[in-house]
């Protein structure tokens, strides 16, 4: 739930004031709450407004005493406080969404009535599409645009599985009589869902509607960095009155509530999108009672680009494939391959182009690109542009945080680009997740090839080229889950999402990530009653 809450101001507080400009609403003072590990100081008494999130477990809205506060990226100043959870919130929303599971009350419904609430949440979706968008722009750091375009999205997803779920399923065999085989789909059980912040209300929906689809109860958590859209989404799942239980949100620590949500014996699946590490992290844990996971982690993918591409749509589409969403897109096209013949013409009109991106707040429509979304990401960014020029890549482009007076409270860094670069160095071997790219020289197809797949990961990759063959040569021996011809980053409902390699196990969306949420029953029926006979007597 989110609400509005006006702190109450006894006792001792926290100085803020420091971190916000001076002019915006949401400057607050804020009481000592335990969580906020802020610098503990007198300050005058002033009562001020901020979202105050709550989780959702067994169909009530529940307050912690712990609070964590949620950050705007575009200007440093604390927006929210979410409720902070532990292993006790865990149990309690595993009970719930166990008990509802069990009870049928979901489960049982026709894959018709079901259908019938995942329309209405996106229904309600679309009718608070600007509001939404704005509160992800302003937790997130995302452009408008790009926040709309995921309210969207997410609409489209529930619409799309309420579709789907009602569609034919299931197999018969033709087998040896007297015997009829078939196989029937279920649901899994009680789904643990957890997700990152980079696009926090779309995967969040992603998850949830084919796992709700299927029939599961799900207990999901959202990243502590953005919990306000994902908060959002739970007061629509309130609002079509699901039946209590089916829904249950917690929030906390990926270290505490995540791994306590994976531990859990009565968790039959979780599905995860995130970082390598932690990814593996989960599978290990997840080993211990041989509960379902599917990944969807990190990449380092390639964008490959031949000298007899269209030039200037190529050069359009590498910029949007490293510095949409600044760069924090899993599948971004942060490794640009460049044919020998036209490599120093290329990095000449990306550098022209680079320079040019409006980075801004997502609240101001003249941005193209906003912040970071945190403080500490921005600073692994930072780094990572450090160690590139150690290593001796060549900086072509940005590399620094912006410090002008309406950026510098935010977490914005320029767009940046190094070439020349080896491909064993760690700017090109490892995720950045920020709007830096790296581009690298090749001789022919068979190089192109070799260093695409010189990685690690193996999310996604490109190629532009005006050769439809040469296109889909290179395609097929590129080792990732989602590709493009001349293009970059669409993506639809309909088709599987998903790694190769360290980038993950399992797909979502498309009937793929719909069979990720649920279990496959065999049943035999034997049409001529009567005994065997195997045994004599
Ligand atoms: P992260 O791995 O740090 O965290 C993701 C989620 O996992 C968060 O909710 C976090 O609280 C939780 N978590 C952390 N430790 C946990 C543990 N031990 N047990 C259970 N849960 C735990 O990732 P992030 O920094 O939030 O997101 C960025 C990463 O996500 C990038 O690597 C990006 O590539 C990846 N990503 C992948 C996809 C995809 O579809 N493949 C999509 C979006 C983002």
């Amino acid at each position: 739930m989110i609400s509005s809450i006006t702190w109450t101001f006894t006792g001792r507080y926290f100085r803020l004031s420091s971190l916000f400009p001076q002019n915006v609403e949401m400057r607050r003072l804020l009481p000592v709450k335990r969580v906020i590990k802020q610098e503990v100081d007198k300050v005058e008494h002033t009562a001020v407004k901020v979202m105050n999130l709550k989780m959702y477990i067994d169909g009530e809205w529940k307050e912690t005493s712990e609070k964590r506060p949620t950050i705007n990226p575009a200007t440093g100043e604390i927006i929210g406080y979410a409720a902070e959870g532990n292993e006790r919130h865990v149990e309690k929303a595993v009970a719930a969404a166990r008990q509802a599971f069990e009870s049928g009350v979901w489960s049982e419904l026709s894959a018709a009535e079901r259908a019938t609430y995942l329309f209405k949440i996106a229904d309600k979706l679309e009718e608070s599409k600007e509001e939404i968008a704005k509160l992800e722009t302003l937790d997130n750091g995302k452009t408008y645009r790009e926040a709309e375009a995921d309210v969207e999205d997410a609409a489209a997803c529930f619409r799309y599985y309420a579709g789907l779920i009602t569609k034919p399923d299931g197999q018969t065999y033709n087998v040896a009589a007297p015997m009829q085989a078939m196989v029937v789909r279920e649901p899994i059980g009680v789904c643990g869902l957890i997700v990152p912040w980079n696009y926090p209300l779309l995967m969040s929906v992603w998850k949830m509607a084919p796992a709700l689809a299927a029939g599961n109860t799900i207990v999901f958590k959202p990243s502590e960095v953005t919990p306000v859209t994902p908060t959002k989404l739970f007061e629509i799942l309130e609002e079509v009155s699901l039946p209590k239980g089916v829904v249950n949100l917690v929030m906390g620590k990926g270290d505490v509530v995540g791994e306590a949500l994976v531990r859990h014996k009565q968790v039959d699946k979780i599905s995860f999108t995130g970082g390598t590490v932690t990814g593996k992290r989960i599978m290990r844990a997840a080993a211990e009672n041989v509960t379902n996971v599917s990944l969807e982690l990190g990449g380092k993918s390639p964008n490959v680009i031949f000298a007899d591409a269209d030039f200037d749509t190529a050069v359009d589409y590498a910029l949007f494939g490293i510095y949409a969403g600044t760069g924090q897109i899993c599948a971004a096209g942060s490794r640009i391959l460049v044919e020998e013949e036209i490599y120093e013409k290329f990095i000449e009109k990306f550098v022209e182009r680079a320079q040019k991106i409006k980075v801004g707040p997502g609240n101001n429509p003249e941005s193209e690109m906003g912040p970071l979304v945190s403080q500490e990401h921005m600073e692994k960014v930072l780094t990572y542009i450090e160690v590139g020029k150690q290593e001796g890549a060549k900086l072509v482009c940005g590399g620094k945080k912006l410090t002008e007076d309406s950026l510098k409270k935010g977490f914005f860094v320029e767009p940046t680009v190094f070439a020349d670069v080896k491909p064993d160095m760690r700017i090109v071997q490892e995720e950045i997740f920020g709007p830096v790219v790296t581009v690298q020289k090749f001789k022919g197809e068979k190089e192109a090839i070799k260093l695409a797949n010189d990685t690690a990961y193996g999310l996604a990759g490109s190629v532009f080229t005006n050769d439809g063959a040469k296109a889909l040569r290179v395609i097929k021996k590129i080792r990732a889950g989602i590709t493009w011809v001349n293009t970059y980053h669409f993506t639809f409902n309909e088709a599987p999402w998903g790694g190769y390699k360290q980038s993950g196990i399992g797909r979502g969306l498309g009937t793929f990530g719909l069979e990720e949420f649920q279990e496959v029953k065999q049943i035999n029926i034997n049409l001529d009653v009567t005994p065997i006979g195997w045994f004599e007597n």
